[in-house]
């Protein structure tokens, strides 16, 4: 039976290509548990060949002017923009995220990093810095680009990771070899000839496809010079542990278990709504989700009441329909997994289940009944020792933690040896902010959660990442400094003029 796509090669060099290891696998529409496209695997002789055109590609694209870079940057998230909604239909489809969202945001805030970063370096932003050291002698430095850089993608945001890793390597002047994750490939064909299509020279951003072997194959090549990854902690320990074995420099945006703190003097309505978008948004499926929601003791009664009547805007339903918010999960694997979680909740953990648990969503079509769906599930009365509590989860799955006092919630949220986000809700403008100090996360919201502008540096402490993306800071880690220093005083400073 034809596929509703054609079976997608690899494209390096300024061109799809074959890949020679005469493997495929199939990427599978999680509404519906049918497959969508065949994709042909990269074997080492592929890789090799897509890290060599890259290699021949950076002597080329480093020495391009920062002003011909962002135009062609620029071209580029104009293409992305014009075909939005096509691109959107294909992650929807890959991914299972509802149109309502991917046509909103995945590749919208792709394109504004890629823009951000385009302007940034027309505007001078990688130009260095010249100190005068004596009236003779001054230092300048330069930001160098590294080299080939590698990008491996996570699931759950495909293009727009794709594109928060791509359009930073390439402003610095680097070139990339990019690989999407093996349940969402569609994106990377696309991506590269829309690059391509906006005056990308051949060979500066390349796909490979395959899973995790593909990876690691990637991540301790020696003509590497960078590894940006994002994916689980446990992935993201091996990937790291590789690089470092070659000197490679690496940004590691990982998993966590964010805590959300709602304060006593909070605004319900608020509260419950930055709880519900910190949960439920894409299926639970977003990293910085804030899973751990600590509500005050004396505000379960309103706070429970009015949470169960806001899940009835949950709806669960075909993916292209405009009134649809919530999609399955995106792999059969994913789904497994959550359900797990789920089922260890209620029966080991033992946390009560206010909402939600096994099943499929109530009213889902009987077409979708194949797919991948759950049911957005809150457990209350949760306690720091719990499995559901501890781990990441990544699906529609809310803990509700209640605490005494403010001081008592801030050190249970950082009892985690994740660092991802974390978040406020209050009144209190001096509250909030040394709540926000206290908080071990490297993305914080105060009285909101979850918007991540292309102007904010984002990245985990601890054990959720290393480096940050977007922002001025990104793009410091995809540039090496050299400093020189210029003497003219017309006679070398030395010890071995006389006896
Ligand atoms: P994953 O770690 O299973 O896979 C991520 C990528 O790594 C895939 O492309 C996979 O093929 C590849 N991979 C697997 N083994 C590898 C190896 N040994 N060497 C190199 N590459 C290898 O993660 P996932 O399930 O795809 O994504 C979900 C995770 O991503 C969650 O933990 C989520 O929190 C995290 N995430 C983090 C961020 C962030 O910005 N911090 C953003 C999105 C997702």
């Amino acid at each position: 039976m034809a596929l509703p796509f054609p079976t997608r090669q690899l494209y390096y060099d300024g061109q799809v290509r074959p890949a020679t290891s005469g493997k495929t696998f199939q990427t599978i529409n999680p509404a519906t548990a049918t497959p969508l496209a065949d994709i042909q695997i990269a074997s080492h002789a592929d890789i090799d060949a897509a890290i060599q055109a890259a290699d021949r590609a950076f002597s080329v694209w480093s020495k391009t002017p920062y002003i011909a870079r962002a135009r062609i940057l620029q071209k580029a998230a104009t293409l992305l923009r014009e075909r939005n909604d096509e691109i959107a239909r294909v992650e929807t489809l890959d991914s299972g995220k509802a149109f309502t969202e991917t046509s909103t945001v995945d590749v919208v805030t792709g394109a504004d990093v890629l823009e951000y970063y385009a302007n940034y370096i027309g505007g001078g932003g990688l130009n260095g810095e010249t100190t005068q050291l004596r009236e003779d002698a001054w230092v300048y430095t330069k930001k160098a680009p590294l080299g080939v850089c590698v990008g491996i993608g996570a699931w759950n945001y495909p293009i727009q990771i794709a594109l928060w890793k791509s359009a930073v390597c390439l402003a610095a002047g680097n070139t990339m070899v990019y690989k999407p994750s093996e349940f969402t490939p569609l994106h990377g064909e696309t991506l590269a000839q829309i690059y391509t299509e906006a005056g990308l020279p051949a060979g500066v951003f390349n796909v490979v496809n395959g899973a995790g072997d593909v990876g690691a194959y990637l991540t301790s090549h020696p003509s590497v010079a960078k590894v940006s990854f994002t994916g689980q902690v446990s992935t993201g320990m091996k990937v790291a542990g590789s690089a470092a074995g070659s000197m490679k420099y690496v940004t590691m945006e990982l998993g966590g278990k964010s805590p959300l703190i709602i304060c006593p003097d909070a605004e319900l309505d608020n509260a419950v709504d930055g709880a519900m978008m910190a949960n439920f948004y894409s299926t639970g499926q977003v990293c910085t989700n804030g899973t751990r929601v600590f509500v005050p003791r004396n505000m379960k009664q309103p706070f429970e009441k009015r949470l169960l009547e806001k899940l009835a805007f949950v709806r669960a339903g075909p993916l292209f329909d405009d009134q649809t918010n919530f999609g399955p999960l995106s792999s059969e694997v994913h789904y497994k997994k959550v359900l797990e979680y789920i089922r260890h909740g209620k029966d080991v953990d033992r946390a009560t289940l206010l909402a939600g648990g096994l099943g499929k969503p109530e009213n889902l079509p009987h077409d979708l009944q194949a797919g991948y769906w759950v049911r957005p599930t809150v457990f209350t009365d949760c306690t720091d020792d719990m499995r559901i509590v501890k781990e990441e989860i990544f699906g529609p799955v809310m803990s509700i933690l209640y605490y005494d006092t403010v001081d008592e919630a801030v050190r249970r949220a950082n009892a985690t040896e994740m660092g991802l986000a974390a978040g406020v809700f209050t009144k209190d403008l001096n509250r909030a902010h040394r709540v926000i100090d206290q908080l071990q996360a490297g993305i914080t919201w105060v009285n909101t959660w979850g918007e991540s502008p292309a102007e904010m540096a984002v990245g985990g402490w601890k054990k959720s990442g290393l480096g940050v993306e977007n922002g001025h800071k990104g793009i410091e880690s995809w540039v090496q400094n050299k400093s020189t220093l210029v003497d003219m005083s017309g006679a070398v400073a030395t010890v071995f003029a006389k006896l």
